[in-house]
C-alpha cells in the first residue's frame, strides 16, 4: 500500500503561516482536500488556498479565532455540509507569550492556555459527532517538546503543550471504539515566524542541544502529520511523535 490521502477532507487550524501552512500544502500533495483557518493573516491564508487549488484539490480559507467553540462548530458544520464529511483535523494554531513566572501576567497565562489548549478541545469536540457518523477520523494535535521537558520562561506555553498530550490520550481512550484516532506531534526547534523572534545566542544554544545539530523545517513536521492522517497509521492512537532532531530523548 502506498501513502495516499485521496478522498480525504482535512482541516488545519492556523494554516496561513509556518508549520500549519506546510502541513496544509503537504496534505494536498498527497491528495486531500484541505480547509485552513487563520486569525489575522487573510492574504497569507488566501495564498495557501490558491496553492492548494493549483495542485488540483479543493480548499477553503476561513477566518476563525481558535479560542471560540461556537466558531469551531460553525467551521466543522460548513465543511460537512459543503463537502459531505471531515476525516482529519490538525490542531496547529498556537502562540507564545514568554515570561519568567515571577513576571508573568494573568493575561499572558490565560491567552496562551486558551489559544493553545482550549482550541484543541473546541475542534476535537466539534468534530467528534461528524467523525462518529463517518465511522472514523484522525485528530492530530501539535504540541511541543517544551510540553515534555519544560522550559524556563515558557511555563504558560509548556503547560498548554503538556495539557495537549493529556487531552489527546483521554480523547483517544474515549473515541477509539468509534474508530477515531488521536495523536500528538511534538516538534522541537523549527524555523518559522514564531522562532524567528529568538535571538542568535539562544538559537545557537538550541542547535547545540539538538543531536542532529540543526533546526528543523516545517516540512519535516508536515511529513509526520501526513503519516498520522493516512491509513498507514491505522493502528496508532494516543501516541506522541517527537519531530525534534533528538532534542528531548
Ligand atoms: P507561526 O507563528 O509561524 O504561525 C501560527 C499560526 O497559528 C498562524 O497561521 C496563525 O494565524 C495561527 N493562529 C495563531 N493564533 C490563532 C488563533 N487564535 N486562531 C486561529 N489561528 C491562530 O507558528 P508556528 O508555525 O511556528 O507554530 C505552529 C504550531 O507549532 C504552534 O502550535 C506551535 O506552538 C507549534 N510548535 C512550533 C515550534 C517551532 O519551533 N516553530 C516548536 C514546537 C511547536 P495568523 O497568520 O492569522 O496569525
Amino acid at each position: 500500500m502506498s501513502l495516499t490521502l485521496e478522498g480525504k477532507t482535512c482541516l488545519v487550524t492556523g494554516g496561513s503561516r509556518g508549520i500549519g501552512r506546510a502541513i496544509a500544502l503537504k496534505l494536498a500533495d498527497f491528495g486531500a482536500d484541505v480547509v485552513i483557518t487563520y486569525s489575522r493573516s487573510a492574504d497569507a491564508a488566501e495564498e495557501v488556498k490558491a496553492e492548494i487549488e493549483k495542485k488540483g484539490r479543493k480548499s477553503k480559507a476561513l477566518q476563525a479565532d481558535a479560542v471560540s467553540l461556537a466558531r469551531a462548530e460553525e467551521v466543522v458544520n460548513e465543511i460537512v455540509e459543503d463537502w459531505g464529511k471531515l476525516d482529519v483535523i490538525v490542531n496547529n494554531a498556537g502562540i507564545t507569550k514568554d515570561n519568567l513566572i515571577l513576571r508573568m501576567t494573568e493575561e499572558q497565562w490565560d491567552d496562551v492556555i486558551t489559544t493553545n489548549l482550549k482550541s484543541i478541545f473546541n475542534y476535537s469536540k466539534a468534530a467528534a459527532k461528524p467523525m462518529m457518523r463517518n465511522r472514523g477520523g484522525s485528530i492530530i494535535n501539535i504540541s511541543s517538546v517544551v510540553g515534555i521537558s519544560g522550559n524556563a520562561g515558557q511555563s504558560n506555553y509548556a503547560a498548554s503543550k503538556a495539557g495537549i498530550i493529556g487531552f489527546t490520550k483521554s480523547y483517544a481512550k474515549e473515541l477509539s471504539s468509534r474508530n477515531i484516532r488521536a495523536n500528538v506531534v511534538a516538534p522541537g526547534y523549527i524555523l518559522t515566524d514564531m522562532t524567528g523572534e529568538l535571538d542568535e545566542k539562544v538559537l545557537e544554544g538550541i542547535k547545540a542541544e539538538t543531536p542532529l545539530g540543526r533546526a528543523g523545517e516545517a516540512n519535516e513536521v508536515a511529513d509526520a502529520v501526513v503519516f498520522l492522517a493516512s491509513d498507514m497509521s491505522s493502528y496508532i492512537t494516543g501516541e506522541v511523535i517527537r519531530v525534534d532532531g533528538g532534542m528531548a530523548m
